[in-house]
């Protein structure tokens, strides 16, 4: 039986950045991941995510913050160009917009609060409704680069990198965590599991995790009429469609990615799903998605260029599980916007994993 440091289960953006700050820290590191170290069927694809520092919440507003300076350590960790502040827009339910205006006040960052009217001078590819913030701290992580980029460094620090390795299954050994492989077994001293929306299965009988739903969400990107035209990053606070307000979503969110159009998601594009048993790209979410595009975005073709089909977890509250239960570390499930937080989520991991660290009191395990 092979004998490491730490074993991470899965090799998404999560699990592979975590990787390589263990690895580079000194310590043996074994990454299974049960597909190739860049493929579509997790949340990790697809070119870009939005970085905002303009929470509703404040303590997301810190960790982003906090994740900053650490996304440009692995920049140059990687050579790699993987976040780019090009700004970014809330508008829409003034209750919840003020709230964002508060974060960002509270934490002295730079923002603006405009009229629907001025916002659309300034923006005439779209359309605004209550209240506007724009951000300048906020702006798009380049996503998949950012996955294969954390797999290089990762091999770079000394990490072993296994792809198409599947952990069949998990079991805790006395103090240590064995993880079953089709080919052998691997004991780790900690085993660190980001396995996204597959977490749930892994972790059965081991951990009590809080109730997860997983969603097919399907954004779209539609192509710009004017290719000159600014597109910050956007996010559009509309009542929410059960009534619940919940501080961490929002109804529609969207980004230009370069070469690809402006991708827009959530409107009524998300549906609960089994993670292995997808079936594809709906035509009527992809209809309501184009229609939401026709009413609010003026600079854009509301015919959708590309359509993609990606994994949100959520825990019932949409906050993080990033916690310890003995040798084991949870690092899943990021609830739908963990991307911008990979690198500050990865050295959480590294604290959990040292025993430096207590988590979070929003992201504990229950018990
Ligand atoms: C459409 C969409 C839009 C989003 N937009 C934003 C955004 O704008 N901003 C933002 O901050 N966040 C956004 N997010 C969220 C963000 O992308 C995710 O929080 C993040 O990618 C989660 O990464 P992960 O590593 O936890 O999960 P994943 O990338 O899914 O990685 C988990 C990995 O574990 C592997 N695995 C699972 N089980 C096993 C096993 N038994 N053995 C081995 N390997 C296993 C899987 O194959 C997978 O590669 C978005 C998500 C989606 C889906």
């Amino acid at each position: 039986m092979a004998r490491v440091d730490v074993a991470v289960v899965g090799g998404g953006a999560m699990g592979a950045t975590a990787a390589w700050r263990l690895a580079r820290s000194g310590r043996s590191v074994v990454l299974c991941e049960r597909f190739d170290p860049v493929h579509d069927r997790g949340s990790s694809h697809g070119a870009t995510r939005i970085f905002r520092v303009a929470y509703r919440d404040p303590r997301y507003t810190d960790l982003a913050l906090r994740a900053l300076p650490l996304w440009r350590e692995l920049e140059a960790a990687t050579g790699e160009v993987l976040l780019e502040q090009v700004g970014q827009l809330d508008h829409g339910r003034s209750e919840a917009v003020a709230e964002v205006a508060d974060s960002l006040a509270a934490a002295g960052r730079p923002h603006e609060v405009l009229t629907p009217e001025a916002a659309a001078d300034r923006w005439p590819g779209m359309r605004f409704e209550g209240s506007v913030v724009m951000s300048p701290d906020g702006g798009r992580c380049w996503a998949e680069r950012t996955v294969a980029a954390a797999w290089r460094a990762a091999g770079a620090a000394g990490a072993e990198l296994r792809s198409r390795t599947p952990v069949v299954r998990m079991e805790v050994r006395g103090d240590r965590a064995v993880l079953h492989l089709p080919d052998g077994e691997v004991e780790a001293d900690v085993a660190v599991v980001a396995a996204g929306a597959w977490v749930g299965d892994l972790l059965a009988g081991l951990v009590d995790l809080p109730a997860l739903t997983v969603e097919d969400e399907q954004p779209s990107h539609f192509r710009p009429l004017d290719p000159s035209a600014e597109w910050p990053s956007f996010l559009h606070h509309r009542p929410p469609a059960d009534g619940t307000d919940r501080p961490l979503g929002f109804d529609a969110y969207g980004l230009l990615t370069p070469g690809e159009g402006v991708k827009v998601g959530g409107h009524g594009t998300t549906a609960a799903c089994e993670p292995d048993r997808r079936t594809g790209v709906d035509p009527g979410r992809a209809a309501a998605l184009s229609a939401y595009v026709a009413e609010w975005f003026p600079g854009l073709d509301p015919r959708p260029v590309t359509t993609t089909s990606c994994l949100f977890t959520t825990t019932p509250d949409d906050h993080f599980v990033l916690d310890r239960r003995g040798p084991l570390v949870v690092c899943s499930p990021c609830s739908g916007h963990g991307f911008k937080f990979v690198p500050a989520v990865a050295r959480e991991v590294e604290r959990l994993v040292s025993g430096e660290a207590q988590p979070e009191a929003a992201w504990r395990l229950p018990g």
